[in-house]
């Protein structure tokens, strides 16, 4: 998309609004923070210092405490402040603080991969650990190439993915994402030879008179005629998000989409690369997202992230099917990629602490059974309400999407900024949450997230349903009174 064209300045008006990455401080708003350093996400809004996390608390600089019913964006996993972590990453730090991985590996990027790929679950059998998601995207997909480059498949060059996804922030991560408000900018410096089909997103765009079945097989059908399109003997991989994580808030694909997928990229030979940065560790209530997609469901290679370290540590990771291990093996042997601070040992030991506690504590069992209770919280006290279109998710790992009527879905004008009110209401009343914007088609909509650490009790999810019913109620008395303004 060009500056100039009309589609594009549409969203470019929009894309710069406060909520397109999400959090919108209270403090300081438009105080002008020239006596900073920081380039901020805002030169005009000075985010609040934290001075202490604790738990599912952070304390705020002026003494605030805000109860963290997002994990940052879906990171935080086993709370903040655990001691058993501290302890880990110190006794790291003072054994081995880097080494380069061209000559060198550590027991803790050892036992890390390990305690995640011990078994070989589902075929997955190599670990490849970065500093962050966008980066394990950028090494999913070279890794991709360079299997069809060592097969003589020398002509598979196109990557598929969805509308209305994100995948990260670096060059080709954000090439094969389509969160508009993320990457208009950048457009003319984007890679070519990627496209996007339609996400698997029911409450938008399954028609009122297909059912669920009929909409999977029409998704599918576009899966496939695009494959065509470009000669299926042409394509690398298919990308998506078990469930859609930031850009839409939350949504999983209806029953049979992943498998149709699966069945259509194992017909031509083609990589599904499964993006699991925000949605899998735990998240939605089993260790990989794509466990509750069916049996047989298998990616070729899946990126996990933000849980991976739960926040303790910037550690991202690559998990490599057998397939994909066995084309390097019988090919160069290599994968011809690296960073200085792949597998850092310091950022391995840490993650590893937060697995192995996982793990012990069965967090992964504990998530999916109080994203029970969060459901049923979330769809007593907010389903009614009359700007609540879709309340959606798995585990610890919620979405509310609003609409302007619930029969039509139609989306509310940017300029209002639902999302972003309801998070600020909240944070005024205490409370964390994810604000996301341009959740239907990257220009409008709205929604916010809710990703509250695993170790979150009933009675915390209570009082964070609350604060969002306040927050949500607030911002209805407001808008109902501003109507004819609106
Ligand atoms: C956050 C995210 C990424 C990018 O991870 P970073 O650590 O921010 O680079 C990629 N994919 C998904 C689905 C994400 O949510």
């Amino acid at each position: 998309m060009a500056f100039g064209d009309k589609t594009s300045n549409l969203a470019i008006d929009h894309y710069a609004t406060p909520s397109t990455y999400g959090f919108q401080s209270t403090a300081a708003q438009t105080k002008q923070h020239t006596d900073h350093a920081m380039l901020h996400r805002s030169l005009t809004c000075k985010p609040d210092t934290v001075s202490h996390a604790s738990s599912i608390y952070l304390t705020l600089e002026s003494g605030r405490t805000i109860i963290d019913a997002c994990g940052g964006a879906a990171v935080t996993s086993i709370g903040h402040g655990n001691e058993e972590v501290h302890a880990a990453a110190l006794s790291q730090m003072k054994r081995v603080s880097y080494v380069h991985t061209g000559a060198y590996t550590t027991t803790a990027a050892e036992d890390l991969a390990h305690i995640i790929l011990d078994g070989n679950p589902y075929g997955l059998e190599k670990a490849f650990f970065v500093g962050s998601g966008s980066e394990a995207m950028d090494a999913a997909l070279k890794l991709a190439r360079q299997y069809f480059y060592e097969k003589g498949e020398k002509e598979r060059r196109f990557l598929v993915a969805r509308k209305q996804s994100y995948h990260g922030n670096t060059i080709g991560a954000m090439s094969v994402s389509s969160n508009l408000p993320r990457k208009i900018p950048y457009e003319p410096l984007l890679l070519p030879n990627i496209s996007h089909v339609s996400p698997a997103y029911a409450y938008q765009y399954k028609l009122d008179f297909e059912t669920e079945a009929q909409y999977v097989s029409r998704l599918a059908t576009e899966l496939d005629t695009e494959f065509h399109r470009l000669g299926p003997q042409n394509v690398i991989a298919f990308l998506a998000e078990p469930v859609v994580g930031a850009t839409t808030g939350c949504v999983p694909a209806p029953p049979g989409y992943f498998r149709a997928v699966r069945d259509i990229c194992t017909k031509y030979d083609i990589l599904l690369i499964l993006d699991e940065v925000m949605c899998g560790m735990g998240r939605t209530g089993s260790l990989f997202a794509f466990e509750q997609e069916g049996e047989g469901v298998v990616p070729d290679i899946i990126t996990i992230g933000k849980g991976l370290g739960g926040g303790y540590a910037p550690i991202a990771g690559v998990l490599v099917h057998k397939k994909i291990v066995d084309g390097l093996r019988a090919g160069t042997g290599m994968f011809n990629h690296g960073q200085t601070y792949q597998a850092h040992p310091l950022n391995c030991a840490t993650a590893l602490a937060v697995q192995k506690l996982v793990k012990r504590e069965g967090l992964v069992g504990r998530c999916k059974r109080m994203g029970v209770v969060l459901e049923r919280m979330l769809r007593d006290k907010l389903g009614d309400k009359m700007y609540v279109g879709d309340i959606r998710g798995r585990g610890m790992f919620w979405g509310i999407e609003f609409v302007r009527g619930k029969g039509t879905k139609e989306a509310f004008e940017p300029g209002l900024e639902f999302g972003v009110r309801v998070q600020r209401k909240a944070f005024d009343l205490g409370v964390a949450v994810y604000p996301g914007s341009a959740t239907r088609d990257g220009i409008k909509g709205d929604h916010i997230l809710l990703a509250p650490p695993y170790i979150v009790t009933e009675g915390d999810l209570a009082t964070i349903v609350k604060v969002v019913v306040d927050a949500y109620d607030a911002v209805e008395r407001e808008i109902r009174t501003n109507r004819a303004r609106i």
